[in-house]
């Protein structure tokens, strides 16, 4: 088990940098990513980081010094990771509710493209017919993922076509010869039950003899980290142990070996973020005591967005009497960080870290109450290096004209 940051590392940062701060810890992305590589190594399967959890250009150079590939949901995404050095044949494109134009743009710079409407495959059909392959996203019906906002396969989902349109696709791939050559679902995230994975296989291993020119299994992300102290994530091993199982016994009775890819994004850089943030006020009132932070939802929009719980600790004093508080953030709306914590007494000046920032943390900030995003913090065999400063006035005001 990797240990949790310390906290005399996460102080200095904060002593370095200021605060608010993200602070990213590259040997836990490691660690994750190795962890992946050994619960699959029984099975040929390639991981693609989901860039959209954190894109900065530092984390994913770094994840590709790893031997991780990207998986992208923007073409500004791919025109990212591309200068991060990434080459085009290590990026998949995963689209939804785009022009076609962004595909086209996604094909010309090589990447791997998954696309999730039937006007999208018809589009793809007409323009590339079968010189360039794709994958097509399917909407499972399967319910899965910890929030509503984050199920992404159940009937009602935006995401992916329809099974029950398989006929459509088929009509379109065969009236425009199209190279189908990947099924991908991503159910949703924070996927705790590995038998959601397995249900995804079943599904897409049933479909694939009517598409002969498919190689790849794209099951997506969604793997479950966990956020409460002693909570438990997906069991990574248990799903590796499924997927080569059934792959093997699907190779076994048809001869077809498919390559299985997994975009995972939470699973990879969540527990190595930590959001570092100072105690500006402590407000008693009649039955509640508040520690209002220098940071807030638009900075970290999980709790209040998703009701996502992220533990948080009192890094300065941390041996202290404990009372309970509402950790609530500087912005004018509620938003409350952290509701009921038992935390050692919390002063004034006192340094709080909260856990679990690293994925779609600083990647959903906002500028709203015309505050700056935070700098980002990256520590790296020892050393911390500072991969993102802090905004200024000139940055708000950047993009205004006409004044
Ligand atoms: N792949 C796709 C298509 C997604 O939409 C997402 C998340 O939104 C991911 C991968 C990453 O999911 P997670 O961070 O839960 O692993």
């Amino acid at each position: 088990m990797f240990p949790r940051t310390e906290s005399a590392i996460l102080i200095e940062a904060a002593r370095q940098y200021g605060t608010p701060l993200y602070f990213y810890h590259a040997e836990r992305i490691q660690y994750q990513y190795e962890s992946l590589k050994q619960a699959f190594s029984s099975w040929d399967v390639r991981f693609f980081y989901a860039a959209k959890a954190l894109t900065n250009l530092h984390i994913l150079q770094y994840i590709h010094s790893l031997g991780c590939s990207v998986d992208c949901s923007s073409i500004n995404e791919i025109k990212i990771a591309r200068k991060a050095g990434i080459p085009s044949d290590r990026i998949l494109y995963t689209s939804n509710s785009i022009n076609f134009s962004e595909i086209e743009e996604a094909v010309l710079q090589g990447a791997f493209v998954n696309v999730d409407s039937l006007s999208a495959l018809e589009k793809f059909g007409k323009r590339f017919g079968n010189s360039y392959p794709v994958g097509i996203r399917l909407r499972p019906n399967i319910m899965a993922g910890g929030n509503l906002k984050i199920s992404t396969g159940h009937a009602a989902s935006k995401f992916g076509i329809p099974v029950e349109q398989l006929e459509q696709v088929h009509a379109l791939v065969s009236s425009y010869n199209i190279q189908v050559r990947t099924l991908h679902i991503h159910t949703g995230s924070e996927i705790k039950d590995a038998a959601i994975f397995v249900q995804g296989v079943h599904l897409l291993l049933n479909l694939v003899a009517d598409f002969p020119d498919v190689r790849v299994i794209d099951l997506g992300g969604g793997f479950k980290v966990p956020y409460q102290p002693g909570e438990k994530g997906t069991d990574i091993h248990a799903v590796g142990k499924e997927v080569a199982t059934l792959f093997s016994s699907f190779e076994q009775k048809t001869g077809r070996k498919l390559q299985v890819w997994f975009e995972p994004g939470k699973y990879m850089v969540c527990e190595a973020g930590y959001l570092l943030t100072t105690v500006n006020v402590i407000k008693e009132n009649e039955a509640l005591t508040f520690a209002g932070v220098d940071t807030g939802l638009n900075q970290l929009i999980r709790p209040m967005f998703y009701e996502a719980y992220h533990h948080i600790e009192n890094l300065t004093n941390p041996a202290a009497s404990v009372k309970t508080y509402q950790i609530v953030g500087n912005i004018c709306e509620t938003d409350t960080l952290g509701a009921d914590r038992e935390l050692p007494t919390i002063r004034e000046g006192d340094l709080l870290s909260i856990q679990n920032a690293g994925a779609y943390g600083f990647e959903m900030a906002s500028q709203y109450n015309a505050r700056f995003r935070p700098a980002e913090v990256f520590y790296k065999e020892g050393a911390l290096q500072l991969i993102r400063r802090r905004e200024t006035l000139d940055d708000l005001l950047l993009t205004q004209e006409g004044l």
